[in-house]
């Protein structure tokens, strides 16, 4: 059932429905901006970015975990997200505890040292039972690079085997789509030879 143009949620008023559990909403600031209807009724959005800047004590802002949940919110929330298409949009979540910042610092504190937030089922929510701290090469395992290769009975993922001949992920993928198999696909590169200048 759609939600009635009026419809108060917070701060935001609901204008029109644009499709696909979306609507045209306005901050009382005057901001207007899409939401999802989910996102709405459950109260994980009462006001836009700017107002809810505003009433964030600096303490809050200035965390070093504030970037990272802002992040996780926005890409699984905001339909307008630049990456949105590969989050919200597939349907990665962000559980309803960690929609409240000092549950998430709570759970997922401290932040080691280079390390991102990752979660075990690529298809699973942000949830305190999916994500842990991982390097981003374990992170881009699980995303593009988690093609399996087997090289004489032994399978790797393309970044696990870069990582282990010290080649680069992009050299190996190229002799992939080269067709190149087996023991090939990891031989040595050439080493590139400058041409002489005749001048
Ligand atoms: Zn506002």
């Amino acid at each position: 059932m759609t939600i009635e143009p009026d419809t108060k949620f917070g701060d935001w008023t609901v204008l029109q429905y644009l499709g696909a559990d979306v609507y045209l909403c306005r901050c009382k600031c005057g901001t207007e901006k899409p939401l999802l209807g989910g996102n709405l009724k459950r109260g994980h959005t009462t006001k836009c970015r700017k107002c809810s800047q505003a009433a964030k004590p600096d303490a809050v802002r200035r965390h070093p975990l504030y970037p990272i949940w802002n992040g996780m919110i926005t890409r699984c929330e905001n339909p307008q997200a630049h990456d949105y298409a590969n989050y919200g949009g597939r349907g990665i979540c962000v559980c309803d505890r960690w929609h409240t910042f000092a549950n998430f610092v709570a759970d997922v504190s401290p932040r080691p040292p280079d390390m991102q937030l990752e979660r075990a089922d690529n298809d699973g929510p942000y949830s305190p039972s999916n994500v842990h701290w991982a390097t981003g090469r374990e992170n881009s395992n699980n995303r593009r690079n988690n093609r399996l290769v087997t090289i004489d009975g032994v399978t790797k993922t393309v970044s696990q085997w870069a990582e282990t001949t010290g080649l680069p992920a992009p050299a190996i993928f190229a002799r992939i789509y080269d067709g190149y198999t087996g023991q090939d696909i990891i031989k040595p590169l050439r080493h590139y030879r400058p041409r002489q200048h005749l001048c």
